[in-house]
């Protein structure tokens, strides 16, 4: 019954759009859907968002949806479509105006979309362009809207490259006024999570609440972890967040790239830790993009992830523009199910991951996970009312299969995100008699068969818990 207990999130773009393509996603083991709010149109996101919920009518299975905002991230603007190549030792002007590129001026000009870039920008900072590809520092701050900056690494300055600039940072605001606009969008079309770009601390996390609640929701909330001054505060916003991303893409530009590894085994090993699902994200299949296979190391990547009993694992090029969309979901949810399968059966390859996430345990979900473990149970069930007992005992990563009743649709929705939910079933009980109420959905949805063994666990955050072990 273990298909995998790895999630797999895909982002949808031009290669995965279609009500068609979306349907062979689900096929491969999407469980999550990432709608990118760097790129496309209201009309082209209100038609994803259409097209997966007719997937979902079609398939019977829910797909969650992932609002991904884009945040301040800062690009070049309208250069030529070739682009424009720079050496070592050259130099240009970054600029906050439009450049006529038709019109030839003493030194090259590169425009940037971002106004405020030289507010709190001093001599010898450096600016990374091109996910840090090509590397320069300032010279000189000439006035509000121009730096003339030297080339330290050389490279191709493309149209609407992403522009890294370390020394400010900080001091940039998190929520951008598109961030706000679209998040309104986002909230309207009932979306399950939204993830917030380049979080600084704990404080975004609850200026972004603030603004959920403002418009009488209460969606999830995702934070992106890409910025070196995130990984200072992770504990914090762990503790603040529903959920975090290891972003792997601009995190391996503020911080060395050799550090991303063992940041990601942290923030997994946290998020774990307080129940929060985490997904580990960019590059995993990079190479599917154009090849319909992927190369050892990244099989070996996404194995580690899954190893590091990550929650999820996202697509993004792969899914969204690339060559091989199902075939790229498919190959993830094929090394998830094998090295799932491998971990239960060498117990050698435990982590002392489980002992660091026992500091704060609900006792009563991880009895109920021992005593499926040792009674050797078919099963594990769980009742929920908001989600909380699902989280907490998946967060053991137990070795039964869970199946998952919750009180809300909304609920379940979420749950789609976390390690192990892969049976989650929408149904409030009755206060009284809730074991029998169970049995009888059970029966009615035909996944345990007779004289198989169960334990079920239902509501461990209230009085009223139960912790039942029977056999059907
Ligand atoms: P992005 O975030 O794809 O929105 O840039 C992920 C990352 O930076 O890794
Ligand atoms: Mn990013």
């Amino acid at each position: 019954m273990h298909i995998k207990n790895t999630k797999v999130v895909c982002t949808l773009g031009p290669a995965s759009n279609s009500v068609t393509e979306i349907t062979k996603l689900v096929q491969a083991g999407m469980n999550v859907a990432r709608l990118n709010f760097s790129h496309g149109d209201y009309k082209s996101h209100e038609e994803l968002i259409t097209n997966i919920h007719t997937v979902e009518k079609n398939t019977g299975k829910r797909i969650g949806i992932l609002q991904d905002l884009q945040g301040p991230k800062i690009r070049l603007g309208d250069l030529p479509p070739e682009g424009i190549p720079v050496k070592k030792g050259d130099t240009f002007i970054l600029t906050g105006k439009k450049v006529n590129f038709a019109i030839k001026t003493k030194i090259l000009q590169i425009p940037i979309q971002f106004k405020l870039f030289t507010k709190g920008l001093k001599k010898n900072n450096p600016i990374l362009i091109n996910d840090g590809m090509i590397e320069t520092q300032v010279l000189q701050v000439i006035d509000k809207e121009n730096v003339k900056c030297l080339v330290k690494c050389g490279g191709l300055l493309k149209n609407h490259a992403g522009v890294h600039l370390p020394a400010i940072t900080e001091s940039i605001e998190t929520i951008t006024a598109k961030d706000k606009k679209d998040l309104v969008f986002g909230l309207k079309n009932n979306v399950d999570y939204v993830a917030l770009s380049f979080v600084k601390s704990a404080n975004d996390i609850k200026n972004l609440r603030k603004l959920i609640t403002k418009h009488k929701k209460s969606t999830k909330i995702i934070a992106k972890i890409e910025l070196k001054c995130a990984v200072d505060d992770l504990e914090a916003i762990t503790k603040a967040v529903d959920g975090i991303m290891v972003a792997r893409g601009d995190l391996g530009i503020d911080i060395p790239a050799e550090q991303v590894p063992i940041v990601q085994k942290r923030i997994i090993a946290l998020a774990n830790k307080y129940a929060k699902p985490v997904i580990t994200a960019t590059e995993v299949l990079l190479s599917m993009v154009t090849n319909p296979r992927a190369t050892r190391a990244e099989i070996s990547d996404a194995a580690n992830a899954v190893y590091d009993r990550t929650d999820a694992i996202m697509l993004s090029n792969e899914s969204a523009v690339g060559k091989f969309p199902s075939q790229a979901a498919a190959t993830l949810s094929r090394v998830a199910s094998t090295v799932e399968k491998e971990l239960r059966k060498y117990s050698e390859l435990e982590n002392n991951f489980f002992i660091h996430s026992r500091e704060v345990a609900n006792p009563h979900c991880s009895n109920a996970s021992d005593l499926a473990s040792e009674t050797k149970a078919d099963y594990l069930v769980v009742y929920t009312s908001d989600g909380y007992t699902a989280r907490e005992l998946a967060r053991h990563r137990p070795n039964t299969p869970i199946i998952t009743i919750c009180e809300k649709e909304e609920t379940a929705r979420e749950l789609t995100l976390v390690w192990g939910l892969n049976n989650i079933f929408a149904q409030t009980l009755k206060k009284e008699n809730k074991i029998e109420q169970i049995v009888q959905i059970l029966k009615k949805e035909k996944i345990v068969k007779a004289k198989q063994k169960i334990v079920i666990l239902a509501n461990a955050s209230k009085k009223e818990k139960i912790i039942s072990n029977i056999t059907i």
